[in-house]
This record gives C-alpha cells, structure tokens and sequence, in this order.
C-alpha cells in the first residue's frame, strides 16, 4: 500500500510552508504520494473577499505560476525520494453560517477551476476539468475553526459529483462517512509542520502516476491510518523487562 495524503496546503494560500519545504519533509517522512491542495475562495461574500485581499488564495492570475511550481517540484519529489505529486486545489466557499459552508478537493486539475457561484456549480466545474473531487472534514472537527458542514447535509443531493469523502481528516475520524458507505480517504489537512502526523490514506496501487488516479478513481479498497512520530531511540529502562 502506498502512503499517500492528499489535503496539503503552502504558502500559495493559508500554509506555513513553501512548496519546496513540503516536498522535503514528505519526501523524507516516506510518503510515497502526496497533493498539493491550496484554497481556491470564492469572492462574492465578505468574507472571500477579505480571504483574497490577505493574499490567502490561488487566483486566476496566480494561478500558471501554482502550477508551474507544482510541475517544477514534481520531477525533483520523483529523482530525490521517488514520491509522486499531485496538483490540485481545495475549492473553497466559507459563508456565515457552517451549514451553508463547503470545501472540496479538486485532484488532478491543470486548468484554474473557479469557487464562484453555487456549491453545485463549483462541483460541476471541477467534474468537466475531470478532477477527482473529495470532499473535505464533513463533520464536526475538534480543533478546525471552520467546520464545513453543507456537503455531509446534502450528501444525496451532491453525490454523484464527490468521488471521495474524508473519514478523516487531521486528528479526527468521522464514523457517519463509513456508516454511509462511502468511498473515502484519510488526510492531514496540513497546514503546518506539526500536521505532518496525522490521518494519510493507504492507496492499493503501484507507484505510478496512472495506478494512483486509476485507484483514486476505483475508491474501493482504500485505508487509513493515522502516522505518530518515530519513537526517539532511548533504550527501554531495564524494570520495562523485569515483571515479564
Ligand atoms: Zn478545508
Ligand atoms: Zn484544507
């Protein structure tokens, strides 16, 4: 199994870390995969508007040379720790209320896709680019300010434009998402260096761009699992071995 995490964000948008820097701590903790996902706002409320004029968004201007950095980081993941890198982006639409809120991963996207508009427009958008959608922490997180709450609440109504949902997502499991049956993954949401631990997906899959799409694509036989650090190499005191 492949270990893969595909909700990644840089300093493109609200991420504390350079693209550069990502690829060498994903590359070095053994990820075989990882995606490159920075927010996409929608800009037709206050509240994109004041996300885009603190520079917390791709753009349409922005965004050739994303992807360029993108393409550019790809070929030395491949020749410097043999991980593959996806280019995409979490389509973004924060409104007031949670319930009306919606992210979404677009995976695989070489054309800016906009956030504008409805949730459903926004999602069709990233379908005709032929994106991998995924739909992002759909439930209650416990240390994520911005609970997104729209997708999960109007899941019949969207499904047949997610290919994915998150049944985890940085230290939280979602249990409805597997109650539901649905097709899902497991990410860290990483904004930072200390979201390096955290939930990844286990992709069944060669190591090869094609065989990744193709199994994102299949969502079947899919897992999780949450990373912890390597334990540091202290030996174990000696009264660990005395009541064996
Ligand atoms: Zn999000
Ligand atoms: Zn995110």
């Amino acid at each position: 199994m492949l270990l893969a995490d595909l909700h990644i964000h840089s300093t493109w948008s609200d991420g504390k870390l350079p693209i550069p820097e990502i690829i060498d701590l994903f590359g070095r903790t053994g990820h075989d995969v990882i995606a490159i996902t920075d927010h996409i706002v929608n800009t037709d409320n206050l509240i994109g508007k004041v996300t885009h004029r603190m520079k917390l968004s791709v753009t349409a201007a922005s965004f050739a040379a994303y992807r360029a950095e993108i393409e550019h980081e790809t070929r030395r993941a491949w020749d410097t720790y043999r991980m593959i890198v996806i280019p995409g982006a979490e389509l973004t639409q924060n409104r007031v209320l949670r319930k009306t809120s919606a992210h979404a991963l677009a995976l695989g996207m070489d054309e800016f896709i906009s956030a504008e508009g409805s949730v459903e427009e926004m999602l069709t958008r990233a379908k005709e680019a032929d994106a991998i959608v995924v739909a992002c922490h759909p439930n209650e997180q416990s240390d994520y300010f911005a609970n997104t709450f729209y997708l999960w609440n109007q899941r019949e109504q969207v499904s047949d434009m997610i290919d994915l949902w998150e049944i985890a997502c940085r230290w939280d499991l979602f249990p409805r998402v597997g109650k539901a049956r649905l097709p899902y993954v497991g990410n860290s949401d990483f904004h930072q260096p200390q979201h390096i631990w955290a939930w990844k997906t286990l992709l069944p899959c060669e190591k090869n761009v094609a065989d990744v799409y193709a199994a994102l694509r299949r969502g079947t036989g899919l897992g999780v699992t949450r990373l912890e650090p390597r334990p540091t190499a202290a030996p174990l005191p000696v009264a660990a071995f005395a009541a064996v």
